[in-house]
């Protein structure tokens, strides 16, 4: 057991992002290689955006990816309760506490006072900071904007001079002195702001590395004063640099929408397998020490470590991402994979045998990379009522070479009494093919799969024709022979 406590703290304003599912896993990895805990706590201080609904989505997406915590809204734990929504009489405490000190005072702008002063600054060319306004207010000038109404937001008096960090990551960080004024760290509505109650949870909790996303380094600057005139002992930092996503014209900009699935349900939903999503997203940003890629959780709690996790942004690979995905569909076992397979087809399930399904699936898996394509596929390839040929088959059959293979073969079908076709007497089928055909290689082989799936590429020939049987391939004979009017 060590002390490590690290913890992934969601806002839950939306569904988990693969850079959020990035940041949660590197944070999981790191409790699991180190033998610490690792803990989820909700970030819903912001009324307006915070749903349940969202919160439920992000919990529903952390458990598919097989990221457990080990304290939680859900589970508890020793420093709950892990819902910022719950927890604002102890923020109010050490509000208090600041204010007592002097470390922190009323402020009775209104949010039209400081937006215009915003907005001034901005038309000056100048970065707009709190300008002091209540900083020092007597008694009497607080006593008098109280009994006119107004309900104060709580401020923090920031301290002079530098911030210091040795970033776990990104190495030393400096934080120059007047890059902050004075923030608020309670609301007029009461609310405490993202700064105040992730540095109060983060001290109660007894959290040892906060690892998060590069885009909280301003954060971390105030959250740093905040950790020190709270007296709490300051936890490692260390951000992780950007994920970014490569366009169409070959332009990197962040991650976004434009760039395809963003989110973690959406690759839930196209039927990527869990652990090819983690695998794909550990090397967003971290390499094995032995440059492998191919990695099972197990070998990726071993090799984790936050040295290993580079400065610089990475770039989602989407043919990368795929190739790793294909062979996680691979890799399950026959059992597993049409488990998982099957809610894909939907109502359609019910036209099939439970062997059609099993031969059929098992026979396409090894060509997609996303569960979500078999059906289709296994359409294309089984169901002699959604047989179509597609442009370039046609193209291809149009050919005079072609239509010799594709006759032979029906020939050869013709020629057989059984209906099943083992390999040998494919095999047999295909020698004489060949023989009476003259053709050989991509010029034999691709007529016939033209002709009898309709594609030029998908599962293994062989065994679409030994799952559709002498029937079944006849009858695509026939509709292909229609459909090209060979005569
Ligand atoms: N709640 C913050 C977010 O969702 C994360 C805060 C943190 O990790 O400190 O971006």
């Amino acid at each position: 057991m060590s002390d490590v406590r690290v913890r992934f703290a969601p806002s839950p304003t939306g569904s988990l992002h693969v850079g959020g599912a990035r940041t949660a896993l590197y944070n999981w990895l790191f409790a699991r290689h180190t033998g610490g805990k690792f803990i989820l706590r909700i970030e819903d201080t912001d009324q307006a955006r915070s749903t349940r609904e969202s919160e439920e989505s992000v919990v529903q997406d952390l458990k598919w990816l097989g990221l457990n915590w080990d304290e939680g809204p859900d589970v508890g734990g020793e420093y709950g309760p892990y819902r910022q929504s719950e927890r604002h009489h102890i923020y109010k405490g050490y509000a208090d506490k600041l204010l007592k000190e002097g470390i922190a005072y009323k402020c009775y702008c209104t949010d039209e006072e400081l937006t215009r002063k915003r907005d001034e600054a901005f038309s000056k060319g100048q970065i707009p900071q709190y300008d002091g306004t209540c900083r020092d207010l007597d008694a009497s000038a607080q006593q008098k904007l109280q009994l006119q109404g107004g309900k104060p937001a709580i401020r923090f008096k920031i301290p002079k001079g530098a911030k210091k960090l040795n970033d776990l990551i990104r190495g030393l960080i400096e934080f120059p002195e007047g890059m902050v004024g004075d923030f608020i760290i309670v609301k007029h509505d009461g609310f405490p702001t993202y700064n105040f109650a992730v540095v109060v949870d983060d001290a109660l909790m007894k959290i040892t590395h906060v690892l998060r996303a590069e885009e909280h380094l301003s954060n971390t600057n105030r959250q740093l004063m905040l950790f020190e005139a709270l007296k709490f002992p300051i936890p490692q930092f260390g951000h992780f640099a950007l994920v970014m996503g490569r366009d169409e014209s070959g332009n990197v900009s962040k991650l976004s929408k434009r760039h395809g699935a963003t989110s973690v349900a959406q690759y839930r939903d196209t039927g990527v397998i869990p652990d090819a999503l983690n695998n794909y997203l550990a090397l967003l940003g971290w390499s094995h020490p032995e440059a492998k890629e191919h990695l099972s959780k197990e070998e990726l709690i071993k090799s984790f470590s936050l040295e290993r996790v580079g400065k610089s942004p990475s770039i989602f690979d989407v043919g990368k991402f795929e190739w790793l995905s294909g062979l996680y569909i691979r890799g399950l076992s026959t059992d597993e994979l049409i488990k998982r397979t099957l809610p894909f087809f939907g109502d359609s399930v019910q036209k099939y045998s439970k062997e059609q399904l099993a031969n059929g699936i098992h026979v396409i898996a090894p060509s997609v990379r996303y569960l979500s394509e078999i059906p289709e596929k296994f359409f294309d390839a089984f169901d002699p009522d959604k047989f179509v040929i597609d442009e370039e088959s046609k193209v291809l059959l149009k050919a005079p070479q072609a239509k010799v293979v594709v006759e032979c073969f029906e020939h050869e079908l013709t020629q057989w009494k059984g209906e099943s076709i083992s390999p040998d007497i494919l095999k047999g089928m295909i020698n004489s093919i060949k023989e009476k055909s003259g053709a050989k290689g991509k010029a034999l082989f691709q007529p016939l799969r033209a002709a009898v799936t309709g594609k030029l590429s998908g599962p293994e020939l062989d065994q679409v024709i030994q799952n559709i049987g002498k029937e079944g391939c006849l009858a695509r004979i026939a509709k292909t022979k229609k459909e090209i009017s060979w005569g």
